[in-house]
């Protein structure tokens, strides 16, 4: 070992300049770094399907007046109830939640369908892969951080206490909060303002065109989640696959 020059040009064939010569190129994708977040909900720090298929079917089937208002109910959704699958254009995974009332209010005795839609989803959350980590490692270096879900506050606040990270947040905002749902810019300018800071100094994080478009009106930057990397046609800033991929150009 002490004669060979080089002895480190061995240990691979191939060198890995990705891992090994990194630079932090990803560094330059914001020119300042933001100081503070706002998350998207589902899709975004909840894993989607885990937390709301289940849930939503056996709402349906609770609350429907009938078998044929059920499937109606579920096509109008979004899902289809053999598989537990959201359509690609599900409202129900864009929300807000009063579009989706008054689509189905006819169809379904909206007391019960909230109710057992409320205790199944609770039950059922689960964090996307990533989530956790990446909000207790901005927490640990004190990044201010809000929620705002085209979802109700309750259910935001119900679903992230019940997985402990309802600490992490300074507010948590719903589409009844008062300001509205997503893409409207409202709810978003109103985030920041509680999180101190001015919206070209957030960076909001979002799965949808709904988050996308409302970070972009609200004049924050954006980071799309999209588990293939696909920009879904969208304009955000950075696109990630999994939440944990932004903590490089926050910290
Ligand atoms: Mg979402």
């Amino acid at each position: 070992m002490a004669d060979d020059p080089r002895p480190e040009a061995a240990v691979f064939d191939t060198r890995p300049e990705a891992a090994v010569f990194d630079t932090r190129p990803e560094a330059a994708v914001f020119d300042t770094r933001p100081e503070a977040v706002v998350f998207d909900k589902d899709g975004t720090l909840l894993d989607f399907a885990p937390t709301w298929s289940d849930a939503l079917c056996a709402a349906i089937e609770a609350s429907a007046h009938s078998p044929a208002d059920a499937d109606e109910a579920a096509r109008a959704l979004g899902i289809d109830r053999s598989t537990g699958r959201f359509t690609p254009d599900s409202l129900f995974l864009v929300g807000p939640n009063d579009a989706c009332d008054d689509l189905t209010r006819h169809l379904l005795d909206l007391p019960s369908y909230r109710r057992v839609l409320a205790e199944r989803s609770s039950a059922g959350a689960r964090p996307l892969p990533g989530a956790v980590e990446l909000l207790e490692a901005l927490a640990a270096v004190g990044v201010p951080m809000a929620v705002m879900t085209n979802d109700s506050e309750e259910m935001a606040r119900t679903q992230l206490g019940g997985l402990g990270l309802l600490a992490h947040f300074t507010t948590v905002m719903g589409f009844d909060s008062g300001f509205g749902g997503k893409p409207g810019p409202a709810p978003l300018v109103e985030a920041a303002r509680r999180l101190g800071v001015g919206p070209d100094r957030c960076l909001m994080v979002g799965d949808t065109g709904h988050d996308i478009d409302a970070g972009i009106a609200a004049g924050m930057r954006t980071a799309l989640i999209s588990a293939d990397g696909d920009d879904l046609g969208l304009d955000p800033t950075i696109v990630v696959r999994r939440p944990d991929e932004l903590l490089v150009h926050l910290t």
